[in-house]
């Protein structure tokens, strides 16, 4: 990892029990949401989550903001344990981890004005005055460049892209280490995400936050990320550096999101890869690799019946793929 880490994940999992009823018979399940998945986020750095929907990059975010509790595994933000801090720590870590979403309509309190908005996550440290809380929110909303003379003025009175605005400078508005930023421009016309990207980026070198970026599209991911984690059912089955990771893809299932996502100019040409089937249940996932099902490139019943482990194929690029034969066990192993 090239900087120090801001946010520590280790061997973390969300397991929920599941039970269906059947004529007579009562049947429990666990689906594994979230499965043993390590990984860091450097201080000042963007680390991507991608996967399709219901590959846990969801539930990952619920545990980090301390929503969910783990079924087990670590979160440590700096030298605090997530799940050891209560009451006024508890306050205290939610000032320090902040999301924004990525519906800004649906995310923010049509009820509330800017300025309560902004402010929502300052005002739990009853330490802090009235001046400068307002000192604080004419700071911060000058800095996504919005007029602080607006702070009176209800959601409903801006765009999109401007409310998204908002949901940032309330997320700094604390001073955090960390922002979720869960598919934070997704829901904005293409005409106005490069700026917004921009916008995200410059703000995290003026205010030197980490982001946790969850996200589906590929090009957002090149764009924003130091780093990308790829998600499939719950594991994460290849990490890099951003560009390591976009030059030379090594699992079958980043290829195939890289095939199946829209080249960035119309000359690019990629192999094409077809999927076959759907994402498999995760009440019921598939034994070995989970991947084996879908997977273009399968090499017979090692596929079937060995779960490959999370390793190092090279520095700083780790894969889950028996295309790389195992040479060592590494923390955060993809365990069944
Ligand atoms: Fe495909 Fe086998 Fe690699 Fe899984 S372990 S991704 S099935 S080649």
């Amino acid at each position: 990892m090239a900087t120090k880490p801001s946010l520590s994940v280790e061997r973390l999992s969300r397991h929920f029990p599941v039970t269906t009823r059947r004529w007579f018979k009562t049947t429990t399940a666990v689906v594994k949401a979230v499965d043993g998945i390590s990984f860091t986020v450097g201080e000042g750095e963007t680390l991507a989550l991608v996967g399709e929907s219901g590959c846990g990059k969801t539930t990952t975010a619920r545990l980090i903001l301390a929503l969910d509790r783990p079924t087990s595994g670590v979160i440590m933000l700096g030298d605090t344990n997530v799940h050891d801090v209560t009451g006024d720590d508890y306050r205290r870590y939610r000032e320090q981890v902040q999301a924004v979403f990525q519906d800004p309509w649906s995310s923010l309190n049509p009820r509330m004005r800017v300025r309560e908005i902004v402010s929502e996550p300052l005002v739990v440290n009853r330490k802090r005055s009235r001046r400068e809380i307002g000192e604080r929110v004419a700071e911060v909303l000058a800095a996504v460049g919005l007029n602080p003379s607006h702070a009176d003025r209800f959601p409903h009175e801006f765009s999109g892209g401007q409310r998204q605005r908002i949901a940032l400078a309330s997320a700094l508005s604390s001073d955090p280490k960390l922002i979720i930023l869960d598919e934070p421009v997704s829901s904005l016309d293409v005409s106005i995400r490069a700026q917004t990207m921009n916008l995200f980026r410059d703000l995290q070198q003026q205010f030197n936050v980490s982001y946790l970026l969850i996200v589906h599209d590929l090009a957002v991911a090149r764009y924003m990320s130091d780093e990308v984690a790829v998600m499939y059912l719950g594991k994460i089955v290849e990490q890099a550096r951003t560009e390591a990771l976009f030059h030379d893809p090594l699992h079958p299932y980043t290829k195939a999101l890289f095939a199946a996502a829209l080249p960035g100019h119309p000359d690019v040409q990629r192999e094409e890869i077809i999927l076959e089937g759907e994402v498999p249940s995760p009440i019921d996932p598939p034994a070995g690799c989970p991947f084996h099902p879908r997977c273009p490139l399968k090499i017979g019943e090692i596929c079937e019946t060995v779960v490959p482990q999370f390793r190092p194929e090279r520095e700083g690029h780790w894969v889950a793929c028996h295309l790389y034969p195992e040479e060592t066990s590494a923390p955060g192993a993809a365990e069944a």
